[in-house]
């Protein structure tokens, strides 16, 4: 009786193996051929936080209010300004340590001027952790195909389709912020 019983759970589980591999045999495969194939990454795709740039003037938007140097947690934002003859700091440097960024948006969430953007780059590795120091060129050029898109990197057509809304409605949250061209703290 047993046996009969111990054969019959044997032949079950054998075969529910076998559906389960005949399952996967009939899927497409998932393996991308990477570097000649590229992922589809999903909205909102974290990369590294890049600066974006005025679109009229090429120039970083950035107004060097420090605001998210002091707002990242592992301190890995330096910026260097001076003040100007108007009293506005002047940015001449902006130094992200990328090697140990943990994107985690933080900087990006607080800028008051939505001058950051996470950008969805994700083959920054090198040999040199010197060269992980990003400096403001470089995340100027890393922010350069978020120009026109919305800051956060969220879904464009939900901003498109809240702006194209009637005069009155309420706007999103992120048209209340002051624009690069108003004054750093
Ligand atoms: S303007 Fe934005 S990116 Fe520039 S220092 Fe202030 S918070 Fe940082
Ligand atoms: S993403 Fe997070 S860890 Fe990286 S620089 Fe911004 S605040 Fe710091």
């Amino acid at each position: 009786m047993n046996t009969l019983e111990d054969i019959y759970r044997s032949s079950v589980s054998f075969a529910k193996g076998l559906g389960v591999t005949f399952k996967n045999f009939l899927r497409k495969p998932v393996t991308l051929q990477y570097p000649d194939e590229r992922p589809v990454l999903p909205v909102g795709y974290r990369g590294i936080p890049a600066l974006l740039s005025d679109k009229e003037t090429g120039k970083a938007r950035c107004t060097a209010c420090g605001i998210c140097a002091r707002t990242c947690p592992l301190g890995l934002i330096k910026i260097d300004s001076v003040l100007g003859p108007d009293k506005k700091r002047i940015l001449n440097d902006y130094t992200l340590e990328a090697g140990r960024c943990m994107v985690c948006n933080l900087c990006v969430e607080s800028c008051p001027f939505d001058s950051l953007v996470m950008a969805n780059d994700y083959e920054l590795a090198d040999y040199d952790p010197d060269k992980l120091y990003f400096h403001k060129d470089r995340l100027v050029e890393l922010g350069r195909p978020y120009e026109h898109s919305d800051p956060f990197h969220v879904d464009e057509p939900k901003k498109a389709a809240a702006e194209a809304k009637p005069a009155g409605e309420a706007k999103p949250a992120g048209e209340a912020k002051p624009g690069p061209g108003g004054e750093g703290a």
